[in-house]
């Protein structure tokens, strides 16, 4: 290959790609990010859940292997990711809902997550106390899911990548590619930055939520969109144990957590029409947060919220909600690790991993990638988008 791999996006894909490349001998990789320093996008945004309760068994086993890198993780990397197997909650206030969780379960148990379950509402009850026993039908429970630590994950593997050769540039914007060949062999041959030109040997995308624009800029359509995501935190608070699940009510996606002394309250917002990479907080969505958190969560009517701390972020989303990995059909060496769907600290580990063996190998041999092929959209086989999971 003539010239480095550059990595556009400093996140905490980006930086696993770059782990893992360099875990594999590759010496000349550059991660370029407008941002002043790691975490300015999504991933320093994220609440740090840990699933691997999907309702495909492409996701399932992402997150498995994910898994088995979070444990291995403290020894590979030298970081702690804080994985914390506090467990995941999916709570059904119908039938309905139920029995969309249940169809999950046969999908999880065949692609290898043997221990997740239904529960009835008793259990649900039992496994988190705090919650109203109005309204619950039952649910779905795994008790390794739970918890991990974006910022740590990405601070680990920038550490470990930068100590095996890896170069960061920070405040450096992508601005352009050049590239060379007739469409069908086109490769791109250099970037063009804000703090000047690089030459390429390939190019990853792992510009998050605003990989479209990235991908535009070298002639290659990638179906990404922002999504707009807000949490609300108490004040701090011990009124929620510190290893609560992770506590998500099927219907409408409000979701809960205990982070570092305060209690993260998460319900999906629609995006802003007029700029959909607005993230700003709005007060009424606080607002009703705080009614829903009160009405399901008894212990929590009235607790302070700490609204100036509130923070928005966005999602990366695909037509069906999951990632995009492998070559862009139009560009050989230019390659997109992209549209995770919310679901990318989660998966960063086993996305790494896999495009590392795409980029060196020619194919992920650790697990059949075939689901996330770019041209997935194009052949019309995009993989289902499952209900609630
Ligand atoms: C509120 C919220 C909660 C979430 N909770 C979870 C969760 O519990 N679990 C989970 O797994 N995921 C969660 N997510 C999703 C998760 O944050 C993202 O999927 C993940 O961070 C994506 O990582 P990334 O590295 O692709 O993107 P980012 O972290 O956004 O990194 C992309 C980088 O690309 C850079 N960039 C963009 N364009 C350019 C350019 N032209 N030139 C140079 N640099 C560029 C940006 O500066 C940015 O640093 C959550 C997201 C939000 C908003």
């Amino acid at each position: 290959m003539d010239g480095p791999i550059v990595i556009v996006g400093g996140g905490v894909v980006g930086a696993s790609v770059a782990w893992h490349l360099a875990t594999r001998g590759w010496r000349d990789i550059v991660i370029v990010d407008r941002g002043a320093g790691p975490g300015e996008g999504s991933t320093g945004r994220a609440t740090g859940g840990y699933r691997a309760q999907y309702g495909t068994a492409i996701n399932v086993r992402l997150s498995l292997l994910t898994r088995e890198k979070l444990r291995r993780f403290p020894d590979e990397v030298g970081a702690d990711p804080g994985y914390l197997p506090a467990g995941y909650l999916w709570v059904a206030g119908t039938e309905w809902e139920l029995a969309e969780l249940r169809r999950g379960l046969p999908v999880q148990h065949a692609a290898g997550l043997l221990e997740s379950r239904e529960v009835d509402a008793a259990e649900v009850l039992q496994l988190n106390p705090a919650l109203s026993p109005q309204g619950i039908a039952g649910g779905a429970w795994c008790p390794t899911d739970g918890f991990i630590r974006p910022l740590a994950m990405l601070a680990g593997y920038l550490a470990d990548a930068r100590r095996r050769g890896a170069r960061t540039m920070w405040e450096t914007e992508v601005t352009g590619f050049e590239r060379k060949g007739a469409p069908g062999t086109t490769r791109i041959t250099a970037v063009r930055t804000t703090r000047g030109r690089i030459e390429a040997g390939a190019v990853v995308n792992a510009a998050g939520a605003w990989a479209a624009g990235v991908a535009a800029l070298a002639g290659a359509p990638l179906p990404i969109e922002p999504l707009r995501r807000c949490i609300v935190p108490t004040m701090p608070c011990d009124l929620l144990p510190a290893g609560m699940p992770m506590t998500i009510f099927a219907g409408d996606g409000f979701h809960l957590r205990v982070r570092d002394g305060r209690v993260l309250l998460a319900w999906p917002t629609p995006g802003s029409a007029a700029d959909p990479y607005d993230c700003r907080v709005e007060t009424p969505w606080i607002d009703e947060v705080a009614a829903k958190a009160a009405a399901r969560v008894p212990v929590l009517a009235g607790v302070p919220l700490d609204r100036s701390g509130a923070w928005g972020g966005l999602y990366e989303v695909s037509p069906d909600k999951h990632a995009i990995l492998g070559p862009a059909p139009e560009c050989g060496n230019f390659y997109f690790i992209n549209g995770s769907s919310g679901h990318g600290v989660m998966h960063a580990p086993a996305l790494g991993h896999l495009l590392a063996e795409i980029i060196t190998e020619g194919r992920a041999t650790t697990l059949d990638t075939t689901p996330l092929r770019p041209s997935r959209f194009a052949e019309g086989e995009p993989n289902p988008v499952s209900g609630l999971l």
